[in-house]
């Protein structure tokens, strides 16, 4: 049992100062989880600005500085830089420490980063289902993380201590939890948040693709759907990128299930079959509400 009061680490290093790098940083400051926290990112401004911010207690983009005390690091870069980094920062872990990371998406981190880890460093890969479209450490706030949940997707033969640990970790920060299987992970992600974001892309990739008049039209009436998309069409660009290259069999698989349902829609549509459309959207408007049900609208 732990103190539900006590700090759960001496001192937590967040790496890549963004909106997840500095959301967690602020909720370890802000709930009392580690007695310091410290941050590394690859630009220097960055990091004066979490300074000037005032949720680290020191930061700088000399890696190798910043996780060798600590008991805890959690990678909060993207996917596609995570093996560079735990590569830097692999000879700077002293044993005991448990290396974490916030990525998107589960099977690639764990390919990418344990090979680096010397003996006696844990790995405990998770990711919290929680974000906005914005980036930055300016961006990041406390509570994101409450009553959202986080996914821990431990190895076979992790230690039992430390994904506790890191549980507990994103418990106190206001999180649900669940431990999943990587692959299983990246399947479940890729339909409930990989898919509806290369929608987004693409829906509003067509209508700027339009003609200049219409794109005013467009942006006129957007309140009919198409704001919604703009939003989560505004996602940082990098991650995304990564998140497709990294997991590219899952979303390909569910991307061909979307692709032939949405050519039945498309087939009703042209032959009329409106008991077909009906039915297809009130089995759809149970789920929005099985959604809220669950608070997770
Ligand atoms: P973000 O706001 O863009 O922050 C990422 C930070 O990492 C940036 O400051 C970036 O610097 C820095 N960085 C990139 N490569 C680096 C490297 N090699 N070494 C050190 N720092 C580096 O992104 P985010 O939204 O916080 O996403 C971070 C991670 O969280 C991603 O893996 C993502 O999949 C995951 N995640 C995101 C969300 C979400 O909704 N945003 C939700 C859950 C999980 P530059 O600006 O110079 O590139």
């Amino acid at each position: 049992m732990t103190n539900a009061s006590a700090p759960l680490f001496d001192r937590v290093a967040i790496i890549g100062i963004g909106l997840i790098g500095s959301s967690l940083a602020r909720a370890i400051r802000e709930y009392g989880l580690a007695r310091s926290v410290v941050g590394s990112d690859r630009s220097e401004a960055v990091c004066a600005k979490a300074l000037e911010l005032g949720f680290l207690d020191a930061a700088t983009p000399d890696l190798g500085e910043m996780v060798s005390a600590a008991d805890l690091v959690v990678l909060c870069v993207p996917v596609g830089a995570c093996a560079e980094v735990a590569e830097r920062m692999a000879p700077h872990l002293k044993p005991g420490t448990i290396v974490s990371d916030v990525g998107s998406v589960k099977m690639a981190v764990l390919r990418d980063v344990s090979p680096h880890l010397p003996e006696g460093v844990h790995i405990v890969p998770g990711h919290p289902v929680a974000g906005t479209e914005h980036s930055g450490p300016e961006a990041g706030f406390a509570t994101l993380f409450q009553g959202r949940w986080c996914i821990l997707t431990p190895p076979p033969g992790a230690s039992e201590a430390a994904v506790e640990k890191v549980a507990e970790l994103w418990r106190r920060c206001g999180s649900k939890l669940e431990i999943m299987e990587p692959a299983h992970h990246d399947r479940v992600l890729a339909i409930t948040s990989h898919l509806p974001h290369l929608i987004a892309y693409t829906i509003v990739g067509t209508a700027s693709d339009l003609e200049e008049a219409t794109k005013s039209e467009v942006i006129k009436f957007s309140a009919g759907g198409f704001r919604d998309f703009t939003r989560i069409a505004a996602s940082d660009p990098v991650m995304w990128r990564d998140v497709f290259l990294n997991n590219r069999e899952a979303v390909l698989e569910i991307l061909q299930r979307f692709t032939e349902d949405l050519t039945a829609l498309q087939r009703a549509i042209r032959w009329g079959e409106g008991d077909t459309l009906q039915e297809t959207f009130t089995k759809t408007r149970a789920i929005r509400r099985g959604i809220i049900d669950a608070k997770q609208a």
